[in-house]
This record gives C-alpha cells, structure tokens and sequence, in this order.
C-alpha cells in the first residue's frame, strides 16, 4: 500500500524537468527522476539529491524500464536546436522509442501519462497564433524533422495508446520556455543573449531578427503541466502551454540589453534553415479547461533569469 502518489519524470534532470521534480516533491509526491545526461546535469537535482521522497537514476528511455509508478511525465529529449541536431538518429529514437517505451509502462502498470511535446509539431506556422487544430507546415526532410517529426510520432502514439488501449493520456504542447537552469551553451535565445550580455560579447541575432517568438517562464509552464496531469481523464489535450506575449527577436535583444546595461552591440548571423518565422500560442483552451494563464511579465522573468546567469558566470570566473 502506497499513501503519496509516485512520479516518473523522464528527462527530470534537464531544465523544465529539475523544477517539476521541485514542484512535485513540494506537493508530497514521490519523485522518482531517471535521465540519461545528454543535456541534464545531476547539478540541476543537485538540491533534492537528500530528499527522502526522491530518487534519480541513469537511464536512457530507448530503452524499456520497470518500475511502479501511478503517473508519469516524459520530458526526456533534448529541446534545444544544437543539441537535438548534434545526434539527430538518437533524438528521433529518443521521441519515438522512448514514447513506446513509457507508454508499455503506463501500459503495464496503470499510470497516467503525459507527453511534453511542443509548439514545434506547428512547423513554420501559416496560421497564427496557432491554435490546436491546426496541422502544422512542418518540413519532413529538414534539419530540424528528427525532433519535429518524432514529437509528432510521439502525439500518434499516445492518442493510439489511448484509443486503443485505454490509456489516460495528456499531450502538452510547450511554447518556448526560458528560466534558471537553462545550459549557458545550449544555443537557445534566451540564455545566448543573457550570457552574451552578461560578457560583453556581441549579441546574435539570426537573419534579421524580425521573426517571433513567445517566451514562458519556466515557473507558469510547470504549473501549467501540473494542471493539465491533475485535470479530469477526459482531458486528453492536446493543449498549447506558452505566454501569448509575442516579440521579435530583436526585441528580446534590445530588453535584454536594457536589463543588463550592457555595452554589447548587435550582430547579424545567417538565418538556419527552415527556422520558423512566426510563434504565438493560442491558449483559450488551457484558460478554459484548466483554468491556466501565465502570471509572469517577459521583463520580470529575464530579470529572474539574468540573476541567476550573472551568479553563475560570477561563480565560474572566480573558480578560474
Ligand atoms: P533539456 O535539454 O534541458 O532537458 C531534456 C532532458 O532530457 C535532459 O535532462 C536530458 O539529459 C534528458 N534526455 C535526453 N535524451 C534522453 C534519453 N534518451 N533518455 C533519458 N533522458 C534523456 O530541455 P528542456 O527545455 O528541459 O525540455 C524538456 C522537454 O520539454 C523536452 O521534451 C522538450 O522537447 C520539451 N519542450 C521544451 C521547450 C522549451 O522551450 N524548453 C519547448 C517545447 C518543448
Ligand atoms: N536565435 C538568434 N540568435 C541566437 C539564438 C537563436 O537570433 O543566438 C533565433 C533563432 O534563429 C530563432 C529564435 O531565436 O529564430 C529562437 O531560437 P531558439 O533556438 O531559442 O528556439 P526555436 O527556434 O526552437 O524556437
């Protein structure tokens, strides 16, 4: 007999995954968190390592795992473009195998499942903002299809599992989420100009800087994945998670600027391939359903975010 429910976080020492386990310990939950350490760090769970309601292990999703759960959220897949590009084979194995593999698990022992896919399975949008309905202009053949197209694999899977099976599934379609813990190197926006800021170096901005984003703070999403898990099992998503706030990537880099009072000066990079022009979620369903909004300001959330890099980078130069 078990009275705290017991969670699976795959990919729960990466960014988004570190703060879950935060947040699900808080609840009184038992969190069990395996990764294989491709882009998470054991320093992210660093904290929670003494918990006694907390466990982490090395494991990688390609392959089956055993273990007794009551729920379980898959986030293990690396999200940013460099990283999911370095291995492309093994990221679409991470998606697609590693959504079998934890789907047999919900499977086998009952266990609510939720899928951290993402804004990504819209492609470059000809709709916007994107709403959940629409299909997605997405380049099957492309750099970026390995992680598009097995996101996209994974969301066929689990609403297969779920008609087939029965499952009780929850697709979550994550808009760009930024926060403490993102990896200094990992390419994405929002870290690349802090710590760009941050040291002076020139800022880079891909192609002409015009093409948008949506940014959430890390702390919203999380909450917003919470929701989604713990909502009625007729709530099957798929639901757009994002802060509807659109900027221009010139934009983030002017605040970002602004916010550190740095003296770097902006640079013009070519644009990578097939990178989306436009991104804003739609998120009257996430409002309605699951009576979820974002709470947290672009300006207050970098502020968070250059904090913590600043400490970081501070922490670094002193250990050098
Ligand atoms: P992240 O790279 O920090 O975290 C991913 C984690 O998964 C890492 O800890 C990594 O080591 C682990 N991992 C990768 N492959 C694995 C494997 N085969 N087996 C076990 N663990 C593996 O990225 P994140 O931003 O925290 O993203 C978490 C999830 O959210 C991902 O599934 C990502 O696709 C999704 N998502 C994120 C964003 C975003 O803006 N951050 C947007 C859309 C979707
Ligand atoms: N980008 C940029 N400079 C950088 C990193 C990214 O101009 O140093 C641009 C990138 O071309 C894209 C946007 O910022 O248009 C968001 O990129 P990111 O890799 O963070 O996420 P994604 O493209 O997956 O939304």
């Amino acid at each position: 007999m078990h009275l705290e429910r017991r969670i699976l976080i795959t990919g729960g020492a990466g960014f988004i995954g570190s703060f879950l386990c935060e947040r699900l310990l808080e609840s009184g939950a038992n969190v069990l968190c395996a990764d294989n350490f491709f882009t998470g760090t054991r320093t992210n769970v660093a904290h929670l390592l003494n918990h006694p309601r907390f466990e982490l292990m090395r494991h990688d999703v390609c392959f089956p795992l055993y273990v007794e759960v009551d729920e379980i959220y898959n986030m293990a897949c690396p999200a940013s473009p460099i990283h999911y590009q370095f291995d492309p084979v093994q990221t679409t194995k991470t998606s697609v195998h590693g959504a079998i593999n934890m789907l047999g698990l919900a499977k086998r022992v009952k266990a609510k499942i939720l899928q951290a896919s993402t804004s990504e399975v819209y492609g470059d949008p000809a709709v916007h903002p994107q709403p959940e309905e629409y299909w997605g202009n997405v380049n099957p053949i492309g750099p970026r299809s390995c992680y598009d197209e097995g996101k996209r694999c994974a969301e066929t899977l689990f609403f297969d599992y779920h008609r087939q099976h029965n499952l009780r599934i929850k697709v979550a379609r994550i808009f760009n989420t930024y926060g403490p813990r993102m990896h200094p190197n990992d390419g994405r926006v929002v870290s690349n100009f802090i710590v760009q800021a941050l040291r002076g170096e020139d800022i880079t901005l891909y192609g002409d800087g015009q093409q948008t984003r949506s940014f959430c703070y890390v702390d919203d999403l999380v909450r917003g994945l919470m929701a989604l898990m713990d909502s009625p099992d007729s709530v099957t998503g798929p639901i757009n998670i994002g802060n509807p706030g659109e900027f221009t990537i010139r934009q983030l880099a002017e605040e970002v600027i602004a916010l550190t009072g740095s003296k770097s000066k902006l640079v013009f990079m070519p644009l990578p391939q097939d990178d989306p022009k436009q991104r804003k979620p739609n998120i009257e369903k996430a409002q309605e359903i699951l009576g979820w909004e974002p709470r947290i300001q672009l300006r207050d959330g970098l502020t968070k975010t250059i904090a913590y890099f600043d400490n970081l980078l501070s922490d670094r130069m002193a250990a050098e």
